[in-house]
């Protein structure tokens, strides 16, 4: 099916299918790129209308970090788990429910653990989250509980939760899903493809924030998969960032204790690295760090000028735009996308702790209230 971009006036670009059916016929990436992945549509398929997430223009942040560019960011906190982990579990998931599974399993920073609890319990199976204790941001705990997985935290780090469950995966209707899981990779690329069908070309760069390294071999691979069937006329030129206290890729080594705010990317170890290195190697790409306050910064600028309220992972790609605009990086005139990978209500306590301010208390008087506002 041809798809073709639907302006909406607002510069917020959704897909929709050229015919007579409307954006509220989506059914989920599976259905709308079966074509392109393993699992088909016309098998058992555990959806909850993943994908199809706005692109947005963002014009104010470029004109408030100087730069001479378009920039278009991929809102992927608005998959139905509030980030892009959606696009990767229905695939997964659905595979696992037709090999018999009867469990999943995965380590997370979080957002792994929601989608999968979701996904399970679409699927009317178990689930079990492996997360590094006291370093869950608030609404990704909240969601595991709620969707009913059992939730196990290990007093270590990620890269020690994803070595037991690597163990777990063994057992017998036992799947794992974390992006070890070459499925997982499979459905994320869609957001590549989306991207495309939107603009109706590729861009000349993407950026994107690097933790466990799935999502930037997962872009690469979409990316490849539509110029390879001429559905495009370039490649991007991928850019990965890392967050400084959590950047073993861009130091070329592991790192054992991880730390950072951006608490999805906090890795040490990725699982993926040699995708990212062969994301930044064929399409001459670029990888570097960023630290906590460049990630800040990013974050709340994006919120103040866009509107835009995304999770402190998803603002490091926007943090490495800002030092690229610097530094001349980009030439002017390009087309920039950026994956904003996961919703800023999953973090609510760094969105309150750096916010800079808190509510004005005051009388529940009118008087009182204009003199606050100035007037
Ligand atoms: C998982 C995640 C990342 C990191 O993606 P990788 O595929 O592990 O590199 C970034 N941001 C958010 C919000 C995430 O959930």
């Amino acid at each position: 099916m041809k798809l073709h971009p639907v302006d909406t006036g607002s510069e917020t670009l959704r897909l929709m299918n050229n015919s007579d059916q409307s954006i509220l016929s989506w059914k989920g990436i599976i259905h709308q790129y079966s074509r392109y992945l393993p699992v088909k549509s016309e098998d058992a398929v555990i959806s909850l209308n993943e994908g199809n997430t706005p692109l947005i223009r963002a014009d104010n942040f470029a004109k408030s970090i100087g730069g001479d560019f378009e920039i278009w960011l991929k809102f992927e906190g608005l998959n139905p788990t509030c980030s892009f982990k959606d696009r990767g579990m229905t695939v997964a998931v659905s595979a696992a429910v037709q090999k018999g599974a009867e469990t999943v399993v995965c380590a997370s920073t979080g957002n792994t653990s929601a989608s999968a609890a979701a996904y399970a319990a679409r699927a009317g199976i178990s689930c079990t989250v492996i997360l590094p204790h006291g370093k869950i941001a608030q609404g990704k705990l909240a969601q595991a509980l709620m969707y009913g997985a059992t939730v196990i935290a290990v007093e270590g780090n990620f890269d020690q939760a994803l070595q037991i469950v690597r163990e777990l995966g063994s057992i017998d209707k036992v799947e794992v899903v974390n992006s070890i899981n070459p499925l997982r990779i499979e459905g994320q690329k869609t957001a590549a493809f989306e991207i495309c069908d939107t603009l109706q070309r590729a861009p000349d760069y993407h950026f994107l924030p690097v933790g466990n390294a799935g999502n930037i071999t997962a872009y690469w691979r979409g990316f490849k998969d539509y110029f390879s069937i001429q559905k495009t006329d370039r490649l991007p030129a991928m850019f990965g960032f890392q967050a400084a206290g959590a950047a073993p890729i861009v130091n070329g080594e592991p790192v054992a204790n991880p730390e950072t705010v951006a608490t999805a990317i906090r890795i040490g170890n990725p699982a993926s690295w040699q995708g990212a290195n062969t994301a930044l190697q064929e399409s001459k790409g670029f990888i570097d760090k960023v630290e906590d306050e460049e990630i800040i910064h990013a974050y709340k600028l994006v919120a103040k000028t866009e509107g835009l309220f995304v999770e402190p992972a998803s603002a490091a790609p926007l943090a490495g735009l800002i030092r690229c605009a610097k530094e001349n990086r980009i030439p002017s005139g390009s087309v920039i996308t950026a994956s904003m990978t996961g919703h800023g209500l999953k973090d609510p306590d760094t969105a309150i702790n750096n916010a800079g301010f808190s509510p004005i208390v005051i009388k529940p008087e009118l008087d009182e209230v204009l003199k606050t506002m100035g007037l």
